[in-house]
């Protein structure tokens, strides 16, 4: 049986005899050598953490079920959150297995398709509201502030708790902290997480060094790079289509302790990455995965040195996620022939 995130690291969040344990399976996912990208960019250990092979195709659960677990510690009669979709996926998920009402609040028309098909399986009570990600989040806040519902989004801290394992997982399969760390940033909750992983595992002395924190927002969204909020962000990268993250702070903090990054690549450069990583690396994620690859090989372009580093590059999501990008991709090669063994043959043999 799985053990998941509550019972491996029991003694490291902030659980109590009467947490309840459970799991969908989140955790332990697979950290994979590069093959493509890497040499492209000068790096002989190149990671890519995948955590689309959690069970709702993203990172979120590994926060979602210490959430939920404490939510059920606390006596709740409901959860709600505000979501680009992956959030409302996961809360959806650990809501129906675990029994309690889900309320999820996403910003119509900017969800992909797979993620709202996740919520709508999983039976989630799901309100459309005209307006942002930042709007729903607002609204979502109020809303748990004056009804015994709890939040689920990553500014409930049982969530940055839960990601945090992340970090956890990636010293003990490379036996250290990488000297880089690359990963998208949206609301800011999962690098804010990874770098209290990164620092739990110092403390701890599983590790002797800190990864540099690389972080990456979409250029239309990249509130943290501008300084400034973004009232209306844009970016094909709907997960982190974000213009005021929640926590902004913690971003900078991860940063500058770290001596890394945070910084913006164009849609175009995140779309370029999102395919070299399908077609040359066999890895399918989600647009908002690749912006931290994107930035990676930004920052390869523009000289820094990757030459006898170890590098992580933080794969968030799932590339199912968002079926319409995918269909927009020119396929190499599809055309149609009868189905006579001959035709197909010589269309092989032509090439
Ligand atoms: C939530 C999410 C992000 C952004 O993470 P933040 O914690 O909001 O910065 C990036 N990629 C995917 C796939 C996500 O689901």
């Amino acid at each position: 049986m799985t053990k998941g995130v509550l019972e491996k690291y029991r003694s490291y969040l902030p659980l109590t005899d009467d947490t309840p344990m459970f799991s969908l399976g989140e955790g332990d996912t697979p950290l994979v050598k590069s093959r493509a990208i890497g040499e492209m960019v000068g790096c002989d250990e190149l990671y890519f953490k995948l955590e689309g092979c959690n069970p709702t195709g993203s990172f979120k659960d590994r926060g979602m079920v210490v959430a939920v677990a404490k939510a059920l510690e606390g006596g709740v009669t409901g959860i709600a959150c505000a979501s680009t979709g992956n959030t409302s996926a996961s809360a959806a998920a650990y809501g129906a297995y675990m029994g309690i009402p889900t309320t999820v609040i996403v910003p119509k028309g900017h969800v992909s398709r797979g993620k709202l098909a996740q919520a709508i399986a999983y039976g989630a009570r799901i309100m459309l509201i005209r307006g942002s990600f930042d709007h729903a989040l607002d609204l979502v806040r109020d809303l748990t502030e004056r009804n015994p519902i709890i939040l689920v989004n990553s500014i409930n801290p049982n969530r940055i708790q839960g990601q945090k394992t992340a970090a956890f997982e990636i010293v003990e399969d490379l036996g250290a902290a990488p000297d880089l760390l690359f990963i998208p940033v949206g609301n800011a909750g999962n690098i804010t997480a990874y770098w209290m992983g990164f620092h739990e595992a110092f403390i701890n002395e599983w590790t002797s060094t800190r990864p540099k924190m690389m972080g990456f927002q979409a250029q239309g969204a990249a509130p943290i790079v501008r300084g400034d909020v973004v009232p209306d962000p844009e970016t094909i990268a709907s997960a982190i289509r974000i213009g005021n993250p929640a926590s902004w702070n913690s971003a900078i903090r991860a940063r500058d302790e770290s001596g890394g990054t945070i910084d913006m690549v164009s849609d175009e450069d995140i779309l370029d990455a999102y395919k070299l990583m399908a077609s040359r690396e066999g890895i399918f994620c989600e647009p908002a995965s690749a912006a931290g690859v994107a930035g990676l090989l930004k920052h390869a372009r523009n000289g820094l040195e990757m030459e006898g580093k170890r590098a992580v590059c933080v794969i968030t999501g799932s590339g199912l996620k968002d079926p319409d990008l995918a269909n927009e991709i020119e396929p190499e090669w599809m055309e149609e022939y009868p189905p006579d063994v001959a035709a197909v043959e010589q269309a092989l043999t032509v090439g």
